[in-house]
């Protein structure tokens, strides 16, 4: 699966670097026309370019001095042209190499010798991977759509300034985890609070704000997430899931707690999966209607301590009223 991916990737990359060497073409052709001199001297950088080269290949001994006359020969001639390109009104960079990635440049890899895939590249995989998932995210659901007249305004004991004023508190923190995103303050935020709360609503904002934003994240139930990992377990399955959902940019886990539990595997496997992901620092968004007292009796001490770890993780807690019943 993967390999079929690579190789529709490799042509992609290609027809994207043709589009560039096309781009680059046109915008010559358009400052060419508005001043004749810029389209000269473009011309004129290819051609001492290759005759420098030509010399110091056939006198070897003289390599080093004719590179260096080249180089100011070359900057003569850019500083030449930005001159001529701001005076004609274009930006002084319009005929700098055009590219999608900086990193790249396109080519989809990095380093020499080893190739390494690019990150533009692996987003690409991995938003293919998960093309069939549809991501898990409900895309009607977002930030524009999130109406706080759904919750209760009145106080109550628990929520002395009110369900509703509480709920825009926390619309604002995932609204700007989602805005800053990957750069957050915490990569992880948990969610707790009894079901119809708002909290896989809230999840969909952020989800779809990302993606919005060209990331990936992974939606996915509990009870998805553990049949991944158990597959992978049990060597079934397709091995690439369970590797994404070690690898996804933003992993988001909603009803934790209502998987059904298998002794020992659950618990070890959710505790590799955490644990690795935050060694990585890598962004996690787990949503439960356990308490903390029950998440630690079902997952063990270990699990909870990674859940509730403070140096990774902004805990929101969904208090009040079910808002299920106001919103329809
Ligand atoms: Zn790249």
């Amino acid at each position: 699966m993967k390999e079929q991916i690579l190789r529709e990737l490799a042509v992609e990359y290609e027809s994207q670097r043709a589009a560039n060497r096309d781009e680059e073409q046109r915008r010559l052709a358009e400052a060419s026309a508005l001043d004749p001199m810029i389209g000269a001297l473009t011309e004129r950088r290819l051609e001492l370019f290759h005759q420098r080269v030509r010399a110091a290949f056939d006198s070897p001994e003289r390599a080093m001095e004719i590179s260096k006359e080249l180089g100011r020969e070359l900057a003569a001639i850019s500083s030449d042209l930005r001159k001529r390109l701001k005076a004609v009104g274009l930006p002084e960079d319009r005929l700098q190499p055009v590219y999608r990635c900086a990193v790249c440049r396109d080519q989809g890899y990095i380093g020499e010798p080893i190739r390494e895939m690019c990150d533009c590249l692996k987003q690409r995989v991995y938003q293919r991977l998960c093309r069939d998932d549809n991501l898990g995210v409900q895309t009607d659901e977002n930030f524009t759509a999130w109406n706080e007249l759904v919750f209760d305004p009145s106080p109550t004991e628990l929520l002395p300034q009110g369900q509703r004023a509480e709920m825009l508190k926390h619309r604002a923190v995932c609204e700007s985890y989602a805005d800053s995103f990957p750069q957050t303050e915490k990569p992880n935020l948990l969610f707790l609070g009894p079901s119809g709360v708002g909290k896989t609503y809230m999840l969909n904002c952020v989800a779809q704000r990302v993606l919005e934003r060209g990331y990936t994240p992974w939606k996915l139930t509990a009870s998805q997430m553990m049949a991944i990992l158990r597959d992978a377990y049990f060597d079934r399955g397709d091995p690439e899931r369970a590797r994404l959902l070690r690898e996804s940019p933003l992993l988001m886990i909603d009803d934790l707690g209502t998987e059904p539990m298998q002794e020992n595997l659950t618990v070890t496997q959710l505790f590799s999966l955490l644990n690795e992901r935050g060694a990585r620092r890598q962004h996690t968004i787990v949503s439960t209607n356990l308490t903390p007292k029950e998440l630690a009796l079902r997952y063990t001490e270990r699990v909870f301590s990674r859940l509730f770890d403070k140096r990774l993780t902004r805990v929101l807690q969904f208090r009040g009223a079910d808002a299920r019943m106001l919103r329809a």
